[in-house]
């Protein structure tokens, strides 16, 4: 499933315009901005709809593509532990960020602060933070759910996506049994990834009520200014987040395992890094990557395993942003996430990212599964989405360079075949 790029360059402006009239009518008539809410919220809610559907099927489309895992062998072994790695580091990476930088941190409302607590499931009061071992536990209640329709109808999309897992491994090892549901799920994910594309052509306007009624309330109780320096923040922390990783945790890592240097590898993936940055998805990037890194010398075995595979479950940018924002929105409303929250945030921020599709602002959809397993409100989804058309951008870049890099490394480890003899 890919996108045009001519399509999403197109929707990028409509969005980057949009956002520029939702500021501009939010300084001009706060009050009136205010009644463009409801259109934000139907446009969170439509996103919200197809969460669940749209995570079972793309999941289960990235564990049936590995194929029969008894015999994935070493060299897929090794690829899903790689990406599951750099997945985690760079969930590590926007945490440590965003708490060293605090974008979102700024005088709260007080009045506006109860108002949250009273409606948001957050828990509060000054209760003695939980030991390590209450929140290991609590963690793993959360991975498994005794109600999987219950589970869905929460939106609660960790244990769903562990069952997924499970239940997807198990059909690859009985392919010629399921060969029916396999394409029902398949085909499934295509439509729902068409839906999603459509629901996105809808984008500039659901973005345009939730930026305009956002920053009109905040402009109406004085914060305007506030919000834009805190979002400016958030981006420079994000941005910064993904430059680490990007700039210098991956290429230490494709350093360490290739001996090569890692900013000619680099160097050699631009035109694909360039192609994920100008369409924001990494699903239509996908021949260019491979182009590359066969071009930059990574053998084909390796290519034509590991960065299809990394496309569908590798996203360490789109992980480091889901982590980094929504510390962002906990700090933006004056909540300190605990250890134990955090940690919650880092797991599902790692499983959402797995998720999400390599489609534009798909990881704004798995956003808000991040968003529910600490109870923040959505409505501060709005703040971000300011920023998110371009932070799109940076992110499937990382992206894309993560599964290239993965591709490098994994290679290493794949036996070329014995040489052809030829005469
Ligand atoms: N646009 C990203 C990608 O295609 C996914 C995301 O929204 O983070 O890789």
């Amino acid at each position: 499933m890919t996108e045009s790029p001519k399509h999403s360059q197109a929707l990028t402006y409509w969005i980057a315009g949009a956002i520029v009239a939702a500021i501009a009518m939010a300084l001009a008539a706060p009050n009136f901005a205010a009644h463009f809410e409801i259109g934000g919220e139907l446009f969170l809610r439509a996103l919200k709809m197809i969460v669940v559907p749209l995570v079972f099927t793309s999941v289960m489309c990235g564990v049936l593509g590995m194929g029969d895992i008894r015999q994935l062998g070493r060299p897929g072994a090794t690829a899903v532990g790689y990406y599951l790695c750099t997945t985690v580091l760079a969930v590590a990476i926007g945490l440590v960020v965003v708490n060293v930088i605090r974008p979102g941190v700024g005088t709260v409302d007080p009045a506006r602060l109860e108002e949250i607590a009273a409606s948001s499931e957050l828990p509060h009061g000054e209760a003695e933070p939980p030991g390590m071992g209450v929140v290991l536990e609590n963690l793993a209640l959360m991975l498994v759910t005794d109600n999987l329709f219950q589970a869905a109808a929460d939106t609660q999309l960790l244990p769903i996506i562990v069952f997924t897992i499970a239940i997807g491994a198990l059909m690859t090892t009985m392919m010629d049994n399921v060969r029916t549901i396999s394409n029902l799920i398949t085909e499934a994910n295509e439509l729902l990834l068409r839906f999603v594309m459509a629901l996105m052509r809808l984008a500039p306007l659901g973005i345009f009520c939730l930026v305009t009624a956002r920053f009109g309330k905040a402009h109406a109780e004085g914060q305007f200014l506030q919000e834009l320096q805190q979002i400016g923040w958030y981006f420079a922390a994000v941005v910064i987040g993904l430059a680490i990783h990007g700039f210098v945790v991956l290429p230490a890592i494709y350093y360490l395992i290739t001996k090569k240097n890692p900013y000619h590898y680099i160097s050699a993936m631009s035109q694909a890094l360039l192609t994920a940055f100008s369409t924001a998805s990494s699903s239509a990037t996908l021949p260019v990557t491979l182009e590359c890194a066969e071009s930059a010398g990574v053998s084909k075995r390796s290519t034509e395993f590991v960065i299809p595979l990394g496309a569908t479950i590798n996203m360490d940018g789109t992980a480091l942003y889901e982590a980094a924002a929504a510390i962002f929105i906990a700090q933006a409303i004056g909540f300190e996430l605990s250890i134990a929250d955090q940690l919650i945030v880092a797991v599902t921020a790692t499983l959402a990212a797995i998720g999400a599709a390599g489609i534009p602002e798909a990881g704004l959809v798995t956003m808000l599964i991040v968003l529910g397993a600490v109870g923040l409100p959505l409505e501060y989804l709005g703040l971000i989405l300011a920023v998110d058309w371009l932070l799109d951008r940076f992110r499937t870049a990382v992206n894309v360079l993560g599964d290239s890099v993965g591709a490098a490394v994994v290679g290493t480890t794949i036996p070329e075949p014995a040489a052809a003899t030829t005469d």
